[in-house]
C-alpha cells in the first residue's frame, strides 16, 4: 500500500510511509517551516507586536 499526500507547506507529493520521518511533510525543511509557524503564532499571543515608541513618548523640540 502506497500512501501519498501533498506536503502542506510546498505542495509537493510526499510519501506517508514510515521511511519518511518528516511525514506529512516532504522534508525536514518543511516540517521546520510548519513548526516555525506554530511557534510564531504562540509568540504573537504572548508578546504583542512591537510598536514604535513615538506615540507614547512624543519628542519636543
Ligand atoms: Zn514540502
Amino acid at each position: 500500500m502506497i500512501t501519498r499526500a501533498n506536503c502542506p507547506i510546498c505542495n509537493q507529493t510526499t510519501k506517508l510511509d514510515k521511511c519518511n520521518e518528516f511525514r506529512p511533510f516532504c522534508s525536514e525543511r518543511c516540517s521546520l517551516v510548519d513548526l516555525g509557524k506554530w511557534v510564531d503564532e504562540k509568540y504573537s499571543i504572548i508578546e504583542p507586536a512591537f510598536s514604535d515608541g513615538d506615540q507614547d513618548y512624543p519628542e519636543t523640540h
